[in-house]
């Protein structure tokens, strides 16, 4: 057990799961059971599922992660609620943006399983945030990630003369296609008023800069200064993903959501006392560095019950028009990164650099992603399921399709 535990500790991929309730509609359904158990504090779970050869005979199979949150019953000692997950997915990644490098966390699952809910949480319930409130109990990590964020800033700055700059984008990629989601345009009507407009715009192209890496040609970029500033952004890019989707009979399961906050932290102070937000270790490598940049991405994936079809085992993917490239593509990049961690590992001679080639060019997800997925960058992934029998079979793909993290 052990070891086990000392191999991710290591890793920069956080792999955790977490399962949602069964719903009102699940419940008054008397055949729907809950099928997935989380013993006690432990971070392994179980899902009992009848294999279609055998409908009637139960199959117990047995999963062990990094963290699994479950949601199910507020009454039960385990129970993991909006604040618990964040504590344990979203909170590191702040000292990890302190520190300068790249950060990703990004939900996996079917739609329904509760990817929005763990990261945007329930928005309208959080309206105090719009006036710089904190985050409501039903919030989920973005708006606790840039709550607290900005409140280390201010924590940092109370002793240490820094120049912080945030800035936010917001955008989805549909069909393998981006669209900006803070793109407001102010038009001036008749009436002489200036109001903004959101616009369908041409979809945009992803470039590669010589320092930063790939990136979106015309994406609109916003900095902000405090969280409530940074909170109206947010809703801008929930309201046009909303209307996007209506539009588009739910186009929002099929498509892929990412907010990235970039944080550009300059040390202002003669003396060499450093960055560093917490940890020592780093502090010699960091405070000879004056002016530390940190892209932190937040991704919603799009519903993963697109790509996997379960056949007899389970262990199908189905290859075909419906097929979502980037997260298949997503699915091979973190397998292949995991294998080259496994091979630096057991070669003795890791220097972070991968051996086995990694395909972030097959999508334009992974390919947005790479700063953010490899290297020093720090990984975690959010696989959410439902404990509904009736989902047993996506609950099962998904948490193979986490297991390839490992
Ligand atoms: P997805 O984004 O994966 O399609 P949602 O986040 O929209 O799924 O979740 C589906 C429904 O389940 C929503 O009504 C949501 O509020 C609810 N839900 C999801 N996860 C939880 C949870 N952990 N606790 C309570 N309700 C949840």
């Amino acid at each position: 057990v052990e070891s086990f535990h000392s191999v991710s500790e290591e890793s920069n991929m956080i792999v955790a799961v977490r399962v949602r309730p069964l719903n009102a509609l699940e419940c008054t359904r008397g055949q729907v059971t809950n099928v997935v158990q989380v013993h006690g504090d432990s971070n392994e779970l179980t899902v009992q599922a009848g294999c279609s050869a055998d409908a009637s005979a139960g199959v117990t199979h047995f999963f062990s992660y990094d963290q699994v949150y479950y949601s199910c019953d507020p009454e039960r000692k385990n129970y993991a609620g909006q604040a618990k997950v964040f504590e344990g997915t979203a909170r590191p990644l702040i000292d990890t943006a302190f520190d300068g490098y790249n950060a990703c966390l990004f939900a996996y699952g079917q739609t329904g399983s509760g990817k929005s809910y763990s990261m945007m949480g329930i928005e309208a319930l959080d309206d105090a945030a719009l006036d710089g409130g904190p985050p409501h109990d039903e919030a989920g990590i973005i708006p606790r990630f840039c709550h607290e964020l900005f409140r280390r800033i201010e924590e940092v700055k109370a002793h240490q003369q820094l120049q912080v700059e945030v800035e936010v984008s917001y955008f989805e990629i549909y069909n393998e296609k981006i669209h900006d989601l803070l793109s407001v345009q102010h038009a001036t009507t008749a009436a002489g008023d200036s109001t903004p407009v959101q616009q369908q715009r041409p979809a945009l192209k992803v470039r590669e800069h010589p320092i930063f890496g790939p990136y979106v040609v015309d994406l609109s970029a916003h900095s902000v200064d405090s969280y409530s500033a940074l909170r109206n952004w947010l809703a801008v890019g929930n309201s046009q993903r909303a209307t996007a989707s209506t539009a588009m009979n739910d186009k929002s399961s099929r498509s892929h959501s990412i907010f990235n906050i970039v944080l550009n932290l300059t040390n202002l102070s003669s003396g060499d006392e450093g960055l560093s937000s917490s940890d020592t270790d780093s502090g010699t490598v960091n405070s000879l560095r004056q002016t530390r940049r940190s892209k932190i991405s937040l991704v919603d994936l799009a519903g993963s019950e697109r790509i996997s079809v379960s056949g007899s085992n389970g262990e199908r993917i189905r290859e075909g028009v419906s097929i979502n490239k980037s997260l298949l593509t997503l699915g091979k990049v973190i397998a292949a990164l995991a294998d080259s961690r496994k091979a630096v590992g057991n070669s003795q001679m890791g220097n972070g650099t991968p051996t086995t080639f990694v395909p972030y060019r097959e999508s334009v997800l992974t390919w947005l992603l790479r700063e953010n997925l490899g290297g020093n960058s720090k990984t975690v992934m959010l696989a959410t399921i439902s404990p509904a029998s009736l989902h047993a079979d996506e609950t099962l793909a998904t948490l193979r399709y986490a297991c390839k993290a490992r």
